[in-house]
């Protein structure tokens, strides 16, 4: 069964994309550093005049333009992230000098010496040596994480195409639910599987949206189906899936949603009744999983099949699961359909 997973590929502002996957690939268009600059405190000079006395001509600070010209026997004082003056080739770092001669109550350098002689290039970040003029500095498929906004931002781009993520809502159903706050009352049991669900998707750094407990009869799925369908793109709901004559799911799905179902039934355990549809809503596709009620089956399904699936309409090129292979120190009997194990 193929069905396609439709991705929402949008020009989003930097501010929005984070943990978003990129749908192109950005390049420079300026040089970083785009002049010569200093990488310390210190005097920038002509690496040729080697060590010893040199008068101190003036100052380049971080901000100023570049400017100015240092002549043999003279330097300029630089801070760190200042442009180099044109002439200089060398940067020499305070501790490396000794203050000569000063004026203005020793607030106006006049005369150092250089206890070590510089070598060229020493301590000036190049043009271009971080980022070149033209380079490719993300790829599409990257995800954008802290350091990769930083990289826009550097690079002056702040609005970038990505793909935004499904915006999912998680819904249990069941007569015999009550909140997890709730004391418990006979016939009841504590709604554990949107606990679990939400967390797992958030974990992955999902939008959720938590729509609550639905009773079983069908105005009741109706309704939350409708709210969450207004707000969300995929719809993961836990229980009432089952053959029981409260797993009303898929009759409210198919006759009053009008929703195709692709599957109902899948041969594998944990995860039997799990149900899979997609419907137009307003003009929008919509994605429904309906996972098994069992919390261990809600979690196991989730896993093999809603996190692919929203990971892929999110744009990660690697949507699936990590497969690790393993052997297991003892027999475990298995049962005639494929069986999947949950490792936490
Ligand atoms: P169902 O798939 O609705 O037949 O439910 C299967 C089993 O899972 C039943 O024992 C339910 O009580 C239990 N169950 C269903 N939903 C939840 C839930 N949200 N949290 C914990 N257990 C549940
Ligand atoms: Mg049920």
């Amino acid at each position: 069964m193929r069905t396609s997973f439709t991705k929402l590929c949008m020009n989003l502002f930097i501010s929005d994309c984070l943990g978003c996957f990129l749908a192109e690939d950005v390049f420079a268009k300026e040089p970083l550093p785009p002049f010569p600059a200093s990488i310390k405190d210190g005097y920038a000079v002509i690496a040729a005049d080697g060590g010893g006395t040199r008068f101190v001509a003036g100052g380049s600070s971080a901000g100023d333009e570049p400017g100015g010209k240092v002549v043999p026997g003279h330097c300029v004082r630089i801070n760190t992230g200042a442009p180099v003056p044109e002439g200089a080739d060398a940067v020499v770092q305070v501790e490396d000098t000794l203050l000569v001669r000063s004026a203005e109550e020793g607030t106006k350098e006049l005369e150092i010496k250089i206890m070590k002689a510089p070598t060229v290039g020493q301590d000036i970040r190049k043009i271009g040596s971080d980022i070149g003029m033209g380079e490719k500095v993300l790829s599409q498929g990257q995800k954008l994480g802290p350091s990769e906004l930083g990289i826009l931002a550097t690079v002056g781009v702040t609005k970038v195409k990505s793909f935004k993520p499904p915006v999912i809502g998680v819904m249990s159903t069941g007569n015999e639910l009550l909140e997890p706050g709730e004391t418990l009352i006979p016939g009841k049991i504590r709604d554990s599987n949107r606990t679990t669900l939400l967390a797992q998707l958030r974990d992955y750094g999902f939008s959720c949206l938590d729509l609550g407990i639905a009773k079983d009869t069908p105005d009741a799925l109706l309704n939350l189906l409708r709210k969450a369908l207004d707000k969300a793109d995929v719809i993961v709901t836990s229980g009432g899936v089952s053959m029981g004559e409260k797993d009303l799911l898929r009759h409210v799905l198919e006759k009053d949603l009008r929703a195709k179902i692709h599957f109902g039934r899948v041969f594998m355990k944990p995860g039997k009744p799990t149900t899979f549809a997609t419907m137009e809503y307003n003009g929008k596709r919509k994605l429904f999983f309906g996972l098994p009620g069992n919390p261990v089956s809600a979690i196991v399904t989730c896993n093999l099949y809603v996190i692919p699936a929203v990971n892929k309409m999110a744009g990660n090129p690697n949507p699936s699961r990590t497969v690790i292979k393993a052997k297991v120190d003892s027999d475990i009997r298995l049962d005639p359909r494929p069986v999947i194990k949950h490792v936490i």
